[in-house]
Order: C-alpha cells, then structure tokens, then sequence
C-alpha cells in the first residue's frame, strides 16, 4: 500500500513514521508512505498555497493550483493507474472501520490535508474522488486526520499485524459480515492479564480454566452484552446465531425483572 500525504507539513508525521506499527509496517514493506510537500508544486517565488476568501471573512483557503499540479504529477508518475484521491475534511463521510476496510482493498492512497479555513471548493467536486472525515469536530490541519487514516488502514494489510495480534475480534471489526450492504461488528471482549487477582479485584474464574469453549463462550457474551449495553445501534447490522439471540433474550428478560442502566 502506498500513501502519497500531500502536506505543508511533511515533518509532522516523523513522529508517527518513525516509531510503532507505520514504521514496522515499512520496515516489512507492507507500506510506503511519500510524503509531497504542497509547495514544491507552487510556482511563485513565495511558493504561497494560500489566498484571501472570495466574499470577504477571515482566515486563508487553500488555492486550487498547487493541488491539482501535485495531483496531476502522481497520476502522471502512476501512468493512467486509477487511485482514490481522499480531501480530508470535517465534512466528508465518517471513517469508521467498514470504510477502514474499504479503504484496505485499494493499493494507492492519496490523501490531502488542508488547513486554515479549509481548501478551495473546486477541489472536492472537481479532483477529489473521496472526502473523509474523522469525526464530527474540527481539527487545524489534515495531518493527523491522514496520520489517523494510515494507521486504521495499515493494521488491516495483511502481514502488519503479527501473528499474537488480530484485528479480526477487535471493536467494529466486521469479519466479513454484511446485513442489508452494512458490515459491522459488535464491540470487543474485556481482557485481563498477571496477576489474577490484583488488589482483591479478580480476574474471571472462566478465564483461568483452560476450558477454550467455556473461554469462547464466555467472551462472546460479553461482547454481546457491552455491545448492548453502549451501543444497541451497532445489533442491528451484526448477523446474529442462535447462541447469540439466546444470550440478547437472557439480557431482554434481565432488564425487564430488574432493570440495568445502560453505560
Ligand atoms: N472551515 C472548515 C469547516 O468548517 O468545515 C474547517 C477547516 S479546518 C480548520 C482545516 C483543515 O483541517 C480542513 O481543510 C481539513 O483538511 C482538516 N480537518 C479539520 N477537521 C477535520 C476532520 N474532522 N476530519 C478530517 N479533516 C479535518
């Protein structure tokens, strides 16, 4: 996977390149990460990206040039090779771990980080294929929002994960789940590790059993009951088995006999 970050900040993302799963990643040649400084692709002797807002206001916008000239020269680079081209930006659409997924299957990845006021709008409707956001607030900069989509995207390649590590229980993850088009999945187990008893507060019987189906089942379960508990909305696209809706019912019922705040 490569990630092409166009930036007016490349050594912002030393840090994150050079310590944790991007950099092992990297090492291992999972991904490659070009980092384009936007102002190599200006041609004024300011290398200015920015300029005043049409209409008056305050702040600065990102002029269209620089970006579409540093777009256009990775196309030409990649000779005719299609690659989604993602603006970062508050008002893109939430990237969740489905998109994570989505994004995964691509082997190119533009990403462009705007800053001040935002960027020129003739580069969401006309270059970019894709506008993401990674929540619903407003950062200064795209960089750690791209610094957030790389990271989300490189743990799912395979081979970046080692094989103690999965991603495939993890939150949200979807594990090829899909109801109605819409693939999620519920919220992770609890974990526990040494020492079993810490401080009086102790680490569940089951999971000192050695019984693996007893552990699996156990886990599950609780899965399902956080999931319930913090986030109801995500049951409704999780394809459910027998076991599963057993365990819901049970909960149902509990609720109902003796009512549970919802976390
Ligand atoms: N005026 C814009 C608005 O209200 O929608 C906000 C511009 S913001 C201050 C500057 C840049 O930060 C944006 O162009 C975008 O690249 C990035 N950014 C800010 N919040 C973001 C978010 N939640 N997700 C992704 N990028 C974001």
């Amino acid at each position: 996977m490569v990630f092409d970050v166009i930036t007016i900040f490349p050594d912002f993302f030393r840090s994150i390149l050079e310590h944790g799963l991007l950099k092992r990643a990297m090492v291992a040649g999972h991904v490659e990460v070009r980092l384009r400084d936007l102002r190599d692709f200006t041609n004024d002797r300011h290398r200015s990206v920015d300029d005043r807002p049409f209409g008056g206001g305050p702040g600065m916008v990102f002029k269209p040039e620089p970006i579409f000239r540093a777009v256009e020269t990775l196309k030409a680079e990649s000779r005719g090779a299609n690659f989604p081209v993602i603006l970062l930006s508050p008002q893109g659409r939430l990237l969740t771990q489905a998109v994570a997924e989505e994004l995964a299957r691509e082997s190119r990845i533009v990403l462009i980080s705007g800053r001040y006021e935002g960027v020129d709008e003739r580069v969401a409707e006309n270059l970019a294929s894709d506008e993401v956001s990674i929540g619903e607030y407003v950062l200064s900069g795209g960089e750690l929002a791209a610094a957030v989509v790389m990271e989300v995207v490189a743990r799912l390649l395979p081979g970046v994960l080692g094989n103690e590590e999965s991603c495939e229980q993890e939150s949200f993850s979807s594990c090829g789940q899909s109801v109605g088009g819409r693939k999620h999945g519920m919220l992770d187990f609890p974990h526990y590790t040494r020492p079993a008893d810490f401080r009086g507060l102790c680490v569940p019987e089951v999971l000192l059993s050695g019984d693996h189906e007893k552990i699996r089942q156990w886990r599950r379960k609780r899965a399902l009951e956080k999931t319930w508990r913090r986030r109801p909305d995500l049951l409704q696209s999780i394809e459910l088995n027998d076991e599963d809706r057993r365990i819901l019912d049970q909960l149902q019922r509990a609720a109902c006999e003796a009512p549970i705040q919802r976390d």
